[in-house]
C-alpha cells in the first residue's frame, strides 16, 4: 500500500526548460499558491500522475471509471469490485480519478501490495482479489485506505504544489498534506529534520511506518468496525477530519473487539446451511478473528459482541446453539443499509468434538451484501 513518488517530475521540468521556455522562477515566498486541480491532466502529469498507460479496456463500475491493463476484464473481479465500490462509506470523501486494474505491482511499488494510490488514481492488482473467503470486504478495506491517500494528495499544501510545479521541489510528499498535518496534531506524530517520529501508539504496525499510512489505517479501521483497537488521539483525528462521530462512522460495520486478531481461515467454519439460506443469490464474505485465550466465558462474550454490534446500529441477537462438538453462539444481525451480518462465536477452549484447534474463541462474521 505504498504511495508512489514521482521521480520523473524533475526530469519533466528540465525537458520543458530545454524546450525554450524562459522560466523565471520566483522565490516560493513570493508566489500566490496554486490550487491543486485533479481534473487538470497537464498539472497531474507535472505532479507525477500522468494518464495511466497500456490500458486495454474500460468499464464503469458503481460510478467509478475502471481501466484495465489485463487482456480482458475478469467477470469475478468485476463482481467483487462492484460489491466493494458500491458499499464504500458515504462519509468518506472521494475524488478518485481512475481505478486501474494493473498487471504488474512491481512496476509501481516494491513488495506485493494489496493496492496502491498514485496521485488521484488507485491501482489494484491480482493480489487485491486474492482473499478466498472475504474478497469484497478486504478489497473495500484496501480501497478505503487508498482513498485516504487520494484525499491526502488532493489536500496537499498549495505552497508545496506551487514548489513542485515550478521545480523548486521535486518530490510529492503526502506529509505536506493539510489533512495529514491536522491529524498529526491529535495522533502524536512530529517532524524534525525531515524525520517523523511518533509519541505514543500507532493505529497498527503498518500505521507505525509514518503519519500518512497511520492516518489511512486509522480511517480504514474505523469504517471496518475496529475503532476499539485505536488510540484515543487517532479516533479524535478521524472524527475531526470527517466531521462526525466514530459511532456514526462505524454504523453498519461488524464490531471487532480490542484484543481480536484477524485470521485468514483456509475453509469456512460457519454454519453453511443457514448462511446459504440467508444469502440466497447474494454475495457474502467471511471474516474471522481469534480472541485472547483469557477471554471471558462464551456467554459473556456473546453479550459483549451483541452490544458491540448494536452500538454499530445493527439489530439482532445471539443464541446458544445445541452443538455437542463445540460451545457455540450464533445469530443474525441486520444493518441499517439492509446488509445482514450472520455472527458466530466458536469457543475452541470448550470443543470436545475438535482436536488440534486454535484453543481460543473465534469470532466469525458473514457479511451478506445487499
Ligand atoms: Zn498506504
Amino acid at each position: 500500500m505504498a504511495v508512489l513518488k514521482p521521480l520523473l517530475l524533475a526530469l519533466l521540468l528540465v525537458t520543458a526548460a530545454c524546450g525554450g521556455l524562459d522560466l523565471a522562477v520566483p522565490e516560493p515566498g513570493e508566489l500566490s499558491p496554486t490550487a491543486i486541480n485533479l481534473q487538470d491532466t497537464q498539472q497531474m502529469e507535472l505532479l507525477g500522475s500522468p494518464e495511466p498507460a497500456n490500458i486495454v479496456w474500460q468499464r464503469s463500475v458503481a460510478g467509478f471509471t475502471v481501466l484495465g491493463q489485463t487482456a480482458a476484464p475478469d467477470p469475478t473481479e468485476l463482481a467483487i469490485m462492484e460489491t466493494a465500490l458500491s458499499h464504500l462509506p458515504d462519509a468518506l470523501p472521494n475524488r478518485v480519478r481512475y481505478i486501474v486494474r494493473a498487471v504488474d505491482a512491481t512496476a509501481l511499488v516494491s513488495g506485493n501490495p494489496f493496492a496502491a494510490a498514485q496521485g488521484p488514481d488507485i491501482y489494484v492488482f491480482e493480489t487485491s482479489f486474492s482473499r478466498k473467503l472475504s474478497p469484497a470486504f478486504s478489497l473495500r478495506r484496501a480501497l478505503i485506505h487508498e482513498i485516504v491517500h487520494v484525499e491526502q494528495f488532493a489536500e496537499l499544501d498549495p505552497y508545496h504544489v506551487t514548489n513542485l510545479l515550478t521545480g523548486s521541489e521535486s518530490q510529492v510528499l503526502l506529509t505536506k498534506s493539510l489533512i495529514v498535518r491536522d491529524s498529526t496534531e491529535e495522533t502524536g506524530w512530529s517532524e524534525a529534520g525531515g524525520v517523523w517520529t511518533l509519541r505514543g501508539s500507532a493505529s497498527n504496525e503498518y500505521g507505525a511506518t509514518g503519519p500518512t499510512e497511520d492516518m489511512a489505517e486509522a480511517v480504514a479501521k474505523v469504517f471496518g468496525g475496529e475503532a476499539d483497537q485505536l488510540p484515543a488521539g487517532h479516533l479524535k483525528a478521524v472524527e475531526s477530519w470527517l466531521g462526525t462521530s466514530v459511532s456514526r462512522l462505524a454504523r453498519g460495520a461488524p464490531w471487532v473487539p480490542q484484543d481480536a486478531e484477524e485470521v485468514e481461515l483456509q475453509s469456512d467454519l460457519h454454519d453453511q446451511e443457514t448462511v446459504a439460506r440467508l444469502a440466497g443469490a447474494n454475495q457474502y464474505d467471511a471474516i474471522s478473528f481469534s480472541l485472547s485465550p483469557t477471554s471471558p466465558d462464551i456467554a459473556v462474550l456473546a453479550d459483549l459482541v451483541t452490544s458491540g454490534l448494536r452500538r454499530n446500529g445493527l439489530t439482532g441477537s445471539l443464541n446458544r446453539a445445541d452443538d455437542p462438538a463445540i460451545a457455540r453462539y450464533a445469530g443474525e444481525f441486520l444493518g441499517p443499509d439492509g446488509t445482514t451480518i450472520w455472527t458466530e462465536i466458536r469457543d475452541f477452549r470448550d470443543a470436545p468434538g475438535f482436536t488440534g484447534g486454535p484453543d481460543v474463541p473465534v469470532l466469525i462474521y458473514i457479511i451478506i451484501w445487499r
